[in-house]
């Protein structure tokens, strides 16, 4: 299959004159193709049919075969509780290849093999719902998607993730992060919208996945519990119409099919080849370095192939693609027709090799394509990673987390990896949240090893000893025992759970995690005493989509007249990479900043960056681009915080749902009613300033560091509060503002009574 291979890469991507007819339908065919080989579809009748017979299904599959493209789109066809009528399926019988399920798991079928197209009587939604733990999966699978089944993004196929809804009424199929589903369920508990539910990567056991789970048990008890279906004369089946699939890449079937009561699992066999797993002979001090040269090594010395690497966020991404570009700049040119066209090239770098070109030598500097992807990348970047190469040229992506197995990129021989990943994490007794970049367990590592071997033997070259890696832990604790509650607690007091230790977690968190949310929430105003939820605060709260300490600043502004600028500075918080730091242009950035700066901190001045793109006129799109490249902003950072802060004012404003009808002001400019509102949600992040210069939270007695970035490292105020922490080498806190000190026992008496006696 080399020589497949080699064919496969030799098709031209798209005709000198760009896209015709012609190249649509013949690239929808060999979509087709392609997707009646993936292990699913062999699988097809049975899945149908043991989800007849059982309201649960708990469906195993490797990682690219197939599950979460095919599976929604084989209900979808089937008519699966759809529309009325007998239901018709287009499906035809077919050969299987070597892909059959677990036979053991397929019970008796009251209608038969190949006669899961009955539609379902009864009300209930006609959408199928399918979470994804990353936001970057549920957009990228939903485009795979609608183009597999040839209809506009947003139409029959959609996705929904938070300030984002790309579906219709005509939604049949809709992709959403776990998150977004969980606000639903704030608002229509039976989650009647929907007729199945798919809970994907369950194995990635996100909080949001697993009160999904506890929940969506409630659901299934809400929707009837006669789940046994029976079969009309008319061929229609009758019975409970809520059917909940659990998909997963890993072997542990048997946690889910416990907590779910009459449950059965699927299994899809896939096919894996053979990867062989090399290690680093001594440990690595820089893991980025290591992972570049390792890149170069493959792309110079090994058989073609697309490598995959993974790194743990896009700042390490973007710094080993600029490594990569710059080494491979000094490597030798051996083919003079391509001179004038390296990779080093200004601007958008090493893509769109011409096609009338003759193919770059192998291993040489233009026949390595570098794509980075991660969340924050634009969508058609994010869509590049999934095209094939053009002839001759090795793709190298850069890949945070995503690809180990919520995504599947074809083509990839090579794997390697860092053996690290951004990891949430969460000190119950300190109360405190952070992203780490922790070593990866040893469940991952075999996982992402295994990307390799997709489609051939691969191989992956883990950047540690193997002495490293016994000394991981086996598999990666659920992230509900790891984080802040808050907001899940205060969800959970939303739809009237109001025994929140008492929740059927899969995995309980532990307890004094949620005391801490509970005792957080208390001092936000959002419980009372006993612990039922404020309606001036709780109940607007768990309406916003941000964190509970974020709306309690919005409402705390709304008060104090400057709601608008709140907004603005929540939208801002809420966005990542705002600005651009190339570090070859430190100089030139450094004092395009300068005039942003506001002394008060990062927020106002996050503020002043937004008001001056807010001022220029929104149709010129040319001085919009001009004034981003101007000030070194990121375009579309600044457009996704213009989106936010719309969809903010409008969960605000209006006195309709989902409109708490509050008072939208602005302060103009005086800064302190928004200091005082930032103060007023953010107290438990409020910090002192010691005499080393370093800073001491309040509510903890931690020592940390202003973050680098801060506008307020050469004037430290004597207070401040910050919106996260970060661990690198040092505790940093980013996003301060200054505040006064005897704002905070004003503003929070009962927190500051309580946790700092003699502090503030
Ligand atoms: P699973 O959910 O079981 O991991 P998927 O349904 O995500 O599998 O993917 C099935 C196959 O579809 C993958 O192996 C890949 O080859 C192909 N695929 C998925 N998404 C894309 C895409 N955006 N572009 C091209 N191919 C894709
Ligand atoms: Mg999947």
């Amino acid at each position: 299959d080399f020589e497949e291979e080699q064919q496969r890469r030799k098709k031209p991507r798209r005709g000198a004159n760009g896209f015709d007819a012609a190249a649509a339908a013949e690239r929808r065919k060999r979509i087709d193709a392609e997707r009646r080989q993936l292990p699913a579809w062999a699988a097809r009748d049975q899945l149908l049919s043991l989800l007849q017979q059982h309201r649960t299904l708990v469906l195993v599959g490797e990682t690219g075969s197939g599950k979460t493209t095919q599976i929604p789109q084989f209900l979808v066809n089937a008519r699966f509780g759809f529309g009325s009528g007998t239901g018709q399926t287009s499906v035809k019988p077919r050969a299987a290849n070597g892909v059959d399920q677990d036979p053991g798991d397929a019970g008796p079928s009251t209608s038969g093999r190949g006669q899961a197209n009955g539609a379902w009587g009864g009300g209930g939604g006609n959408c199928i719902a399918v979470t994804q733990p990353r936001r970057v999966a549920a957009m990228t699978v939903a485009r795979r998607v609608a183009e597999e089944m040839g209809t506009p993004l947003g139409q029959k196929v959609g996705y929904a993730i938070r300030f984002e809804d790309a579906t219709s009424p005509a939604t049949r199929i809709k992709y959403m992060t776990d998150g977004l589903l969980l606000r639903e369920a704030l608002v229509d508990p039976a989650l009647s919208r929907y007729r199945v539910v798919i809970i994907d990567e369950a194995h990635e056991r996100t909080v949001s996945t697993d009160v999904l789970l506890g929940l969506l048990k409630g659901v299934q008890a809400l929707r009837g519990d006669d789940f046994r279906l029976v079969v009309m004369p008319s061929g229609a089946l009758r019975g409970d119409d809520f059917r909940l699939v659990v998909m997963s890449a890993t072997l542990d079937a048997g946690r889910f099919v416990d907590f779910f009561p009459g449950a059965v699992a699927g299994l899809i066999r896939g096919r894996q080849y053979p990867v062989q797993v090399m290690y680093t002979a001594r440990p690595e001090d820089n893991y980025l370095d290591a992972a570049v040269c390792a890149t170069l090594q493959v792309h110079t010395e090994e058989p073609p192939g697309d490598v995959l690497v993974f790194l743990t966020g896009q700042d390490e991404i973007d710094s080993a693609e600029r490594l990569i570009k710059d080494k491979l700049a000094s490597l030798p040119r051996s083919q003079p027709a391509t001179v004038g066209e390296g990779a080093e090239g200004a601007g958008e770098g090493a893509d769109g090799a011409d096609p009338s070109a003759p193919a770059p030598a192998p291993g040489g500097p233009d026949s390595l394509l570098v794509l980075p992807i991660y969340a924050a990348l634009p969508p058609e970047q994010q869509m590049r990673v999934f095209e094939p190469a053009p002839p001759g040229v090795r793709k190298a992506i850069l890949a945070t987390n995503i690809a180990e197995t919520s995504i599947t990129i074809p083509g990839v021989r090579y794997v390697i990896d860092t053996g690290y990943v951004k990891s949430r994490d969460y000190n119950a007794k300190l109360g405190l949240e952070s992203l780490a970049v922790v070593p990866v367990s040893q469940a991952q590592a075999r996982q992402r090893s295994g990307r390799a071997g997709r489609e051939g033997p691969g191989k992956a070259l883990r950047l540690f000893t193997e002495a490293d890696f016994g000394q991981l832990e086996q598999t990666t604790p659920p992230e509900i025992t790891r984080c802040n509650l808050a907001s899940v607690v205060l969800q959970l007091k939303a739809m009237g759970i109001d025994d929140v230790l008492g929740f059927e977690f899969m995995d309980p968190p532990p307890r004094a995690a949620i005391l801490r949310s509970l005792e957080l929430l208390f001092a936000l105003g959002a419980l009372d005493a006993a612990g039922k939820l404020t309606e001036q605060v709780g109940q607007r709260l768990s309406r916003l989509p941000v964190d509970p300490m974020y709306g309690r600043v919005l409402l705390a502004a709304s008060d104090m007249g400057c709601a608008l600028e709140a907004v603005a500075v929540v939208a801002m918080v809420a966005t990542e990479n705002v600005f651009h730091t190339p570090r070859a242009k430190e100089k030139e950035w450094r004092s395009a900043r300068l005039k942003f700066v506001a002394r008060e901190g990062d927020h106002l001045t996050l503020l002043n960056v937004f008001r001056g793109f807010s001022e220029l006129p929104k149709e010129s799109h040319k001085a919009r681009t001009q004034w981003c490249s101007d000030n070194f902003v990121n375009i579309r950072a600044l457009r996704k915080a213009e989106d936010i802060h719309t969809q903010l004012l409008r969960f605000l404003g209006p006195p309709s749902p989902p409109g708490l009808g509050l008072p939208l002001r602005s302060c103009g400019d005086d800064p302190t009613p928004l200091r005082r509102a930032l103060a007023a949600g953010l107290f438990p992040h409020a910090a002192r300033l010691q005499p080393d210069g370093s800073y001491r939270v309040l509510a903890t007695g931690r020592q940390v560091f202003l973050h680098p970035s801060s506008v307020l490292l050469d004037r430290k105020p004597p207070a401040l509060v910050f919106s996260e922490l970060m661990h690198t080498t040092k505790t940093y806190a980013r996003d301060a503002t200054a505040v006064e000190p005897r704002w905070l026992p004003e503003l929070a008496p009962t927190f500051f009574a309580a946790k700092a006696p003699g502090q503030a």
